[in-house]
């Protein structure tokens, strides 16, 4: 405690007073890196910025702590607790880090150049500009999968950033009062609080979860003319969720959800969304319409737009569909002096934040021996290897499950214990102080005042 609250103070005074930093150097090389989430903030966090200019664009100015983001969907987080300001992580470096907030539009990797642009609402009289880069590190995540299915984009929301969870928080409480709404029809009640989500990965079991907790904590108290009419359905293609969890752990959530009448239909196809309905295939091959109020889609990862457009200037090196081949260097086959970690490339490992964070520590330690090397240091470059530390889900009802690597085997665990552990792993790996201090502040807060149910 002693230890946490030394480093807590000295965090603190480090934010506040900032220590001068060197200006960019002409005769250094300059590393450019796009994106400011996992994979980019770690490599940031380790880059060696006395031999390398350091220069970040991103279309957010902050970091997002993803894991957390299921829960500020229902309140249990507020959402500025799980976000970090990209300068409070760049400013501890000895050299000055340039961000520059813009997307980045077009890559060219025989000039060296990127093409950004502002896309905020507040520009100034220059929005677009070309940048140079001696090495350039890709690390823009991905897309949501939409399967090109119409009315994805515009009648369901995802989960994948702040506005999402923003505009599922305000959808869901604008169908719990439209349905309190005077003289509403029972079958309209009905359908304005069945709260359908698509995908059973874990982003979409972890949302169906909280949104259980919200119903039962707090939606039931406050609207108890409405507490029955309440459902919840996750929609799966595959026989299971889950699929990267043993079959024990499968079940065991299943078997949970069925406790807390979420129904999981799986084996289930979506065919068609409509702005009040999905029309589905079921496992017996019938085409079933199921109506909703709300509908969250999280289906998984496809490639960005910026990504299949380097894809295709160096396409006799990138055969895949999926995203950015890379070498076991993380160097992007095809494009010399361009590096890519995180969800943007296609690599045997699932796309996750553990992944993405291995990946950028390990790019660091390849540029610091880079440098070593033209000093004439004898360093070797060894390739990138994976280390999986376990997958943890919330599954609802402060019950969590954890797939652990132990020893030479795995051990699978579920329960309330569990949770305990899911939690103090999210409060360990948060990024600083200030963002564990404003997450257990939101933990206590929901738990002694409930959640907050105003739109
Ligand atoms: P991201 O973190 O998505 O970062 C991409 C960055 O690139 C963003 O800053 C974005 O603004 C920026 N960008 C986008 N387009 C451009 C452009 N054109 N130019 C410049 N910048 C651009 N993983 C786990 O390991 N454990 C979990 O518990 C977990 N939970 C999750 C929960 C949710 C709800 C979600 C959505 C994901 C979760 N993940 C989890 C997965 C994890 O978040 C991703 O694998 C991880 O974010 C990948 O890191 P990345 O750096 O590749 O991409
Ligand atoms: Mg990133
Ligand atoms: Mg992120
Ligand atoms: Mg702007
Ligand atoms: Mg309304």
């Amino acid at each position: 405690t002693v230890g946490a609250i030394g480093y807590g103070a000295y965090e603190i005074y480090g934010k506040r007073h900032p220590l001068e930093q060197k200006p960019f150097d002409p005769k250094k090389r300059t590393v450019v890196v796009l994106g400011s989430g996992w994979g980019a903030v770690s490599f940031l966090k380790s880059i060696n910025t006395d031999d390398y200019n350091v220069m970040v664009v991103s279309p957010r100015n902050y970091f997002l702590f993803t894991p957390l983001l299921p829960s500020c969907t229902v309140g249990t987080i507020e959402l500025r607790s799980i976000m970090e300001p990209i300068r409070f992580i760049t400013q501890h470096k000895s050299r000055n880090v340039k961000f520059y907030e813009s997307e980045c539009t077009d890559i060219d990797p025989e000039s060296k150049t990127i093409s950004i642009t502002d896309v905020s609402d507040i520009k100034g009289s220059v929005s677009n500009t070309t940048v140079h880069y001696d090495y350039l590190v890709m690390a823009v995540g991905a897309d949501n999968q939409t399967f090109g299915m119409a009315g994805v984009r515009e009648f369901a929301c995802f989960l994948k950033e702040i506005w999402d969870a923003q505009k599922i928080r305000t959808r869901l409480m604008d169908c719990v009062e439209s349905a309190g709404f005077a003289k509403q029809a029972p079958e309209e009640v009905d359908r304005l609080l069945h709260m359908v989500v698509v995908g059973g990965g874990p982003t979409g079991v972890e949302y169906a979860a909280e949104l259980h907790d919200f119903l039962k904590d707090d939606l039931e108290v406050w609207y108890p003319e409405l507490a029955d009419k309440f459902r919840i359905t996750l929609v799966e293609a595959l026989p299971n969720v889950l699929p990267m969890f043993s079959s024990q752990l499968i079940q065991y959530t299943e078997s949970t959800f069925k406790q807390n009448k979420i129904e999981v239909l799986t084996k289930t196809m979506v065919k068609e969304v409509a702005d009040k309905e999905i029309k589905v295939m079921d496992a017996n091959k019938n085409l079933v319409s199921i109506p909703y109020g709300l509908l969250v889609w999280a289906t998984g990862n496809c490639p960005r737009p910026l990504t299949r457009k380097l894809m295709a200037r160096i396409k006799e090196a990138q055969t895949s569909p999926r995203g950015i081949l890379v070498d076991d260097y993380m160097r992007v086959a095809g494009a010399p002096d361009i590096y890519a970690i995180g969800d943007c490339t296609f690599s045997k490992y699932a796309p996750t934040a553990q992944v993405a964070t291995q990946q950028g520590l390990y790019l660091a330690s390849v540029f610091e021996n880079l440098a070593r090397i033209e000093e004439g240091q004898n360093k070797k470059i060894t390739p990138f290897e994976y280390s999986h530390q376990g997958s943890l889900a919330y599954i609802g009802s402060d019950k969590a499950i954890a797939d652990l690597p132990f020893l030479n085997g795995n051990v699978s665990v579920g329960g309330v214990a569990t949770y305990v552990f899911w939690r103090s792993v999210y409060i360990s790996n948060m990024f600083s102080f200030r963002n564990r201090f404003l997450v257990v502040g939101d933990w206590m807060k929901s738990k002694v005042f409930g959640r907050d149910v105003s739109r």
